[in-house]
């Protein structure tokens, strides 16, 4: 091979090898393209070391020219290289890029269901009057649930507090009431004492519009020095008119509940029709909202307070009944069946 073959075959090696490079779409393809003219077994690499076979006074123009050919390739390739990277890297870029002012995923966020509406309503109003929430377990021991609560085994109101009993041993059942926390306050606390007592309760009845296994009820205590049922009929009172919302007239209608003496149910003036008859009071003008009464004396002494020197007022309600009369609810089981047309309307 003469010089102006080996110059036009050098010439030839690198035009093709460039424009090969230069048409390359992937860094793949260029690394192949790099092994092909400069990897150990490439074509400009054997060219160059077969150069000793060339003719002496040659040589050194061959090397000259050789290394420019490899240096060519080379910073042609290293282009090419940054290009194909940088180009990659914008497209991933562009590809995975975050658009913050896109709107997010949205999921629907739900509200309070409507007893637990009313329950906090009612626990804030009571809030106001300086009572504070107190709590208890929902398994008792007929103690608590009956006993305490001067109810004995013999009692007919255990008949109607019918409550469910557990495989833990005979007197181990759901509690039928609230009251039950009423007890286990007044064992470790000495009064004045003033709590409401939120919670589920549990009575073994048959399933109807009015009626529910489960159901909630809201207990209340006040024990003090000289504690009178004026002041009674002033908390009740304040308190239904907070509630509805409006100066509704109570009134106060003796009943018997075990755990006090005098014992009273609470009518209020219908908030529907402010005391002129409607569907919802059944004419009579008056809804009947809750069971209160002074606390029994034998309650206390059971407690360890001497009802010489202290006395008190309780009383309970229902939640179910309180949000089915406010929100116009006439079945009780839409409280736990969790149907979304029900719950959307609170
Ligand atoms: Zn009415």
């Amino acid at each position: 091979m003469d010089a102006k073959e080996f110059e036009n075959k050098i010439d030839g090696l690198v035009s093709a090898a460039l424009s090969a490079i230069e048409s390359t779409a992937s860094l793949d393809g260029l690394e192949n393209l790099r092994l092909q003219y400069l990897g150990r077994e490439g074509e400009l690499t054997v060219i160059l070391r077969g150069l000793a076979s060339l003719d002496k006074a040659f040589r050194p123009t061959a090397g000259q020219l050789g290394n420019q050919a490899k240096q060519k390739i080379e910073q042609s390739h290293e282009g090419k290289r940054k290009y194909l990277y940088e180009a990659g890297l914008t497209e991933r870029m562009a590809r995975e890029a975050i658009d913050v002012t896109a709107p997010g995923a949205r999921y629907p966020i739900g509200h309070v269901h409507p007893l637990s509406q009313i329950s906090s309503e009612i626990i804030s109003i009571f809030y106001s009057m300086g009572f504070s929430v107190a709590d208890g377990p929902e398994v008792e021991t007929d103690y608590y649930n009956f006993d305490a609560l001067n109810t004995p085994a013999s009692h007919p109101a255990r008949d109607e507090q019918d409550t469910f009993y557990t495989n833990m041993g005979p007197s181990v059942l759901l509690r039928s009431q609230t009251s039950t926390v009423q007890i286990r306050v007044m064992e470790n606390n000495k009064p004045p004492l003033r709590i409401i007592a939120p919670g589920r309760v549990y009575r073994n009845e048959e399933v109807n519009a009015r009626k529910y296994p489960l159901f909630h009820q809201v207990e209340g205590l006040l024990i003090d020095r000289d504690v009178t049922f004026g002041q009674l009929k002033g908390t009740l009172s304040a308190f239904i008119q907070a509630l509805f919302k409006k100066p509704l007239k109570v009134r106060f209608r003796p009943d018997f509940f075990p755990f006090t003496e005098p014992s009273a149910e609470l009518d209020s003036e219908c908030p529907f029709c402010n005391g002129k008859g409607c569907k919802t009071c059944g004419g009579r003008g008056w809804l009947e909202l809750l069971g209160c009464g002074m606390v029994d004396p034998n309650v206390l002494k059971g407690v360890g307070i001497d009802p010489e020197e202290f006395s008190g007022f309780a009383f309970g309600m229902g939640l179910e009944r309180l949000a089915m009369l406010k929100y116009d609810i006439n079945d009780i089981r839409n409280f736990y069946t969790n149907d979304l047309r029900f719950l959307e309307q609170f």
